[in-house]
């Protein structure tokens, strides 16, 4: 029998819907692999065997219930991961935290309630850096995630789980937030499929705030496709969302199935992939402008001069929005509680003090004092009202650019996979991993990164991404789906196939 784990979404999905095979043997063919290989990635902080199976029962009888599978959700019965900074009803929620250790949320967030509606089982919650600050998921108070493609280096961050998980067989989509990057700069470095939708596309309901202005749900996934479908499932407007946006949003497999670049207006941003990028990844990505240009796209270079400000004003809005979000760990409400040493009658504020000295990491606290700062009076307008100005003209360049070109490409991440440990200590190291995907956060804007291949000199893989004006998120899976097949031909397969660290248990 195939390996159930290396089949598509969209595999799965068809192997389901023609009875060839169940939801619970896909499910249960994903718990094993995670039994097995988990143990060396660390992709996971919860697997909920009984609750995944137990949907997947369900999605077998609604499979099984139905005359013809026309009316049924497409990912019906496939399993998915989920990023732990959304909340689940029963199952714990931690965002990679202490200070939420345990903690079982009472409520599903709209996304999850949209999965389960659609039949997906849940695996589990992947690990992530604490909170969803960090490039690398070495900041989550659980331990860092282990990239499928050498277990020494990181599978980047925040969301590295997902990533992890995806690249590594255990669950063939899962879940991911960015905010800076931390869906498509871990999409690149273990050769996945990352999208960061329109701000106000997927619901912010029920998700971990980091950055409320900033913060965006989206899918991780193999291919493009398998991607766009999940799109599909968790897109579309909220009212437990005032930044949801009330709009009909286009089938986005649709579009993937509908690959093209012929005519389409491709801009290359000056100011992103240039000093500081790794040459390979580089390389790859001038070889990814050059089979667009031999499908018949028109390559224009376009300039976004304020783009070079985009981490000033990014290390300045999301600590301060951030210092905000997080007031909400008070002791009182979720998870954790310390007693003060030596008080015998604590006041609150020294329980409280206590609690988040006690619950939070070193890189929430530096975030915190630094928002707290940006924000206190006297200082507000030079810094935080200083980084929205930045914004805007931010935003003004992608207007202008995409005046230009139809959408705009760049490296996805300046290097490839460091090693664990590599730039942990060196906190502004980290922050330069987000160099070319800030700016899609700051403007709003969706962007995707699609594996490019694998750079020469240390054969780890690399991302191109791709970024549409807002709302043109079909556009990005047209686009990205032409860019995957031009590759895949010239590869002669998917990339993954070559990842020498997945058989981990071997
Ligand atoms: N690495 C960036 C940061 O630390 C992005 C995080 C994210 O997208 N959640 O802020």
């Amino acid at each position: 029998m195939t390996d159930l784990t290396r089949l598509s979404a969209t595999e799965l999905a068809a192997a389901l819907t023609s009875g060839d095979v169940t939801s619970v043997e896909v499910t249960q063919a994903h718990l094993d692999r995670i039994a097995e290989v988990d143990p060396a990635l660390h992709a996971f902080l919860a697997v909920d065997s009984d609750g995944a199976l137990s949907q997947a029962r369900a999605a077998d009888q609604r499979l099984a219930g139905a005359g013809s599978a026309q009316s049924l959700p497409e990912l019906l019965g496939v399993p998915i991961a989920v990023k732990d900074i959304a909340t689940t009803k029963g199952l714990t929620t931690t965002a990679g935290s202490r200070i939420l250790e345990g903690w079982v949320p009472p409520y599903d967030a709209t996304l999850v309630a949209k999965l389960r509606a659609a039949g997906l089982p849940i695996l589990g919650k992947t690990n992530m850096d604490e909170f969803a600050m960090g490039s690398s998921t070495e900041h989550s108070a659980y331990g860092p995630t282990h990239n499928p493609w050498d277990l020494e280096r990181v599978p980047g961050g925040s969301g590295g789980g997902s990533s992890a998980a995806v690249a590594g067989f255990e669950a063939p989509l899962a879940i991911g937030t960015d905010t800076g990057g931390s869906i498509r700069q871990p999409a690149a470095v273990t050769g996945t499929v990352g999208v960061k939708p329109t701000y106000g596309g997927v619901s912010r309901y029920g998700l971990i705030a980091l950055a409320s202005s900033l913060d965006q749900a989206g899918p991780v996934a193999r291919t493009v496709l398998d991607a766009a479908l999940l799109h599909d499932v968790i897109a579309g407007h909220d009212p437990m969302d005032s930044t949801s946006i009330d709009t009909e949003w286009p089938s986005m497999a649709d579009a993937a199935r509908h690959p093209g670049v012929d005519g389409l207006r491709v801009g290359v941003v000056t100011e992103l992939g240039g000093e500081g990028y790794q040459p390979g990844a580089r390389q790859r990505f001038e070889e990814v402008v050059e089979l667009l240009v031999g499908a018949g796209a028109d390559v224009v270079e376009v300039s976004c001069p304020h783009f070079r400000y985009a981490m000033s004003a990014y290390y300045l809005i999301l600590p301060s929005e951030a210092s905000s979000n997080l007031a909400r760990y008070d002791a009182m409400r979720y998870g954790l509680r310390v007693a003060p040493d030596g008080v015998a009658e604590p006041s609150a504020e020294q329980v409280m003090a206590a609690t988040r000295e006690a619950g939070f990491g070193e890189e929430v606290k530096r975030r915190i004092i630094l928002g707290t700062f940006a924000l206190s009076s006297g200082y507000y307008d030079a810094y935080y009202g200083q980084a929205q100005k930045v914004r805007t003209l931010i935003a003004r360049d992608f207007a202008a650019a995409f005046e230009q070109a139809d959408v705009l490409i760049s490296p996805t991440a300046p290097t490839t996979a460091f090693t664990i440990g590599e730039k942990y200590d060196d906190p502004l190291a980290m922050y330069l991993n987000d160099i070319a995907t800030i700016p899609a956060n700051l403007a709003g804007v969706p962007g995707m990164s699609v594996p490019s291949g694998l750079a020469p000199e240390d054969g780890l893989p690399v991302g191109v991404q791709l970024l549409a004006p807002a709302l043109e998120d079909a556009r990005l899976y047209t686009v990205g789906a032409a860019v995957e097949r031009l590759l895949l031909d010239s590869w002669g397969g998917p990339l993954l196939d070559r990842a020498p660290a997945l058989e981990v248990s071997a």
